[in-house]
């Protein structure tokens, strides 16, 4: 059976990062990174990318979009770079993702001597100055604080020879729109412009049209629904953080039990890693991936249909062709980055009849894609609070009175009688029996685990209105989710009306400075001299530091809460 050949995009589907023509600085970092095969959206975009096209991309997090046009700029850099100037300039929404994209840029061109730098909000500016003045090649920056830059001199643009706009959806709703505006007129006009969003709006679509010059479109997970009849699959998600998925995996194990089970993993690392957690916690876990001989494949197969493995963990290079007759579990240890890749990876449970259960772990920002997958897929995907410490040990009580039911129906118990007997001299039936369900339960489930794993809640959807303006209108309502825990605080900014303020650019500010997104923000109020913004309580501090430490329409303001505490 080869899987690959079932996908929409063919023959391509093969292609390998070699066959995309990256530079061997780039292959080697990729494979010490244990990245298997190039991910659709990297296939479509990196080779157009190299040779210097504009590019539209439509794809969100999860689908391997970072390394979709991090390789290319990486790619496209000259081996000699004298100057200090920064060649690229990556804008993105937020401070988080400032930093893994520059991680990503730093991992990828480490073979390179890439000189990657972020530049975000709430960094202090001298330490950002100090790495724009040592020499850059990329930077990744947010635009408030690009633009603050650029105003002070300290970043340079007349070299950019590409600009990459990434979750560019967000950067607008974020009301970042005129300071992309600005920074895409401060760059040369003879450059490469690459734009990727998760959704394209209509305002979005033109600013595409004034700032890319004829660019390919590439949109991943086309909504085109899977052909034939849906296996009897059990779909079910579990939002967690990154940091509690091994324990998440580990507690959705535990209480699913399941025979056999394939965890698919990104890359090989993940596998390796993995596979050496599951067995710390107990299970049977064995590791599959590219990097290991035909011989070891073939052992660890024959563990699992055995019965003397119960985990598989592997990445889906490895696992390609296989087929185990005993599998009932297929898990997503990350979303994967195609639907095509979930709709084959959970075939390959639910057949001849047979019910299967896939689940998926979902960290917070990639539950985009899970949507896309539901789309494409035709059936909802159930997203499910990871079992607590409560449910596990029900469920192991369940486990172990089904035991027994089993053992009192079908055994010979006779020959433990005289325990029993010469025990109710002593104790009562009912403790006597007590007992021994607590010694039986004890040695089939192993010690209770008792580490809660923190629940996450997936970001309601945005509203999207197509063609909405950026603005906020004023005075604009309380939010209608309040931040966590719901208390809000107002703070007072002493620049309103006059100096030009527009709610967009508070929001801007507060985005871009502090850890709170756009819709973290309340009610805004501007007058004439001074403006009033609701945010959350716990962030009134953090977003007051950040504010006075940077400026509002390139002024520096008083900013305090409206009363003092
Ligand atoms: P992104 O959609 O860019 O946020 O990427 C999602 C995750 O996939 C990141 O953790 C990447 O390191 C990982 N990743 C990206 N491309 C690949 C690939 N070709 N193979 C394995 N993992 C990848």
């Amino acid at each position: 059976m080869s899987g690959a050949a079932e996908t929409a995009a063919g023959a391509e589907e093969t292609a390998t990062f070699a066959d995309l023509g990256l530079r061997p600085e780039l292959l080697a970092a990729l494979g010490r990174l244990g990245y298997e095969e190039p991910t659709p959206i990297q296939r479509e975009a990196v080779p157009p990318m190299v040779e210097g096209r504009d590019l539209l991309g439509q794809a969100a997090t999860g689908t391997g979009k970072t390394a979709a046009y991090a390789l290319p700029v990486l790619q496209r850099l000259p081996d000699d770079r004298p100057g200090g100037d920064p060649l690229a300039l990556v804008l993105v929404p937020t401070r988080e993702l400032c930093i893994q994209v520059s991680e990503a840029l730093h991992r990828y061109g480490r073979d390179l001597g890439a000189r990657v730098v972020p530049v975000y909000g709430g960094q202090p500016i001298p330490r950002q100055l100090r790495a724009l003045e040592a020499g850059v090649d990329v930077v990744v920056a947010t635009p408030g604080r690009a633009l603050d830059l650029l105003q002070r001199g300290s970043l340079h643009l007349g070299g950019i020879a590409t600009v990459v706009l990434d979750e560019a959806d967000e950067m607008l709703d974020m009301g970042f729109a005129e300071d992309l505006e600005a920074l895409l007129d401060e760059v040369p006009e003879q450059r490469q412009t690459v734009l990727f969003s998760a959704t394209m709006p209509r305002r979005l679509d033109s600013m595409a049209r004034r700032h890319l010059r004829d660019p390919l479109r590439i949109q991943v997970a086309r909504e085109v629904p899977v052909e034939g009849e849906a296996p009897r699959v059990r779909q079910t998600a579990f939002v967690v953080a990154r940091a509690a998925k091994p324990a998440a995996l580990g507690r959705v194990l535990d209480v699913e039990s399941p025979t056999a089970a394939i965890v698919f993993c990104r890359t090989r690392d993940e596998v390796d890693d993995l596979t050496e957690t599951l067995n710390g916690r107990g299970y049977r876990a064995e590791a599959l991936h590219g990097g290991m001989s035909q011989e070891q494949r073939d052992r660890v197969m024959n563990r699992l249909r055995s019965g003397t493995a119960e985990l598989l963990v592997a990445t889906d290079v490895a696992a390609r062709g296989l087929d185990v007759e005993q599998l009932t579990h297929v898990v997503n240890y990350d979303v994967p980055a195609a639907a095509e890749t979930y709709v084959h990876r959970i075939g390959r449970v639910g057949r001849a009849g047979r019910e299967g259960v896939a689940i998926t772990l979902v960290e917070p920002r990639a539950h985009r894609m899970l949507k896309t997958i539901e789309r494409v897929t035709g059936a909802p995907i159930h997203v499910e609070r990871v079992p607590t410490v409560a449910d596990l040990r029900a469920r192991r009580l369940e486990l172990t009175r089904a035991a027994l039911r089993e053992s009192l129906l079908g055994d010979d118990l006779e020959r433990f009688r005289t325990v029993v007997d010469s025990l109710t001299d002593e104790f009562d039936v009912v403790e006597v029996a007590l007992a021994a369900v607590k010694l039986a339960h004890e040695a089939t489930t192993g010690p209770d685990d008792d580490e809660e794993i923190p629940e996450v809640t997936l970001r309601p959807e945005r509203p999207r209105r197509d063609g909405d303006r950026g603005d906020r209108g004023q005075g604009r309502s309380p939010r209608g989710r309040s931040g966590p825990g719901g208390d809000t605080e107002r703070l007072f900014i002493g620049a309103g009306r006059s100096a030009g303020v527009r709610p967009g650019d508070l929001v801007g500010a507060i985005a871009g400075e502090t850890e709170l997104r756009g819709r973290d923000v309340g009610a805004i109020e501007i007058a004439e001299r001074f403006s009033l913004v609701e945010v959350p309580a716990a962030a009134a501090e953090d977003v007051i530091t950040a504010l006075r430490g940077s400026t509002v329409k390139g002024r520096k303001v008083t900013v305090r809460r409206e009363r003092p505490r």
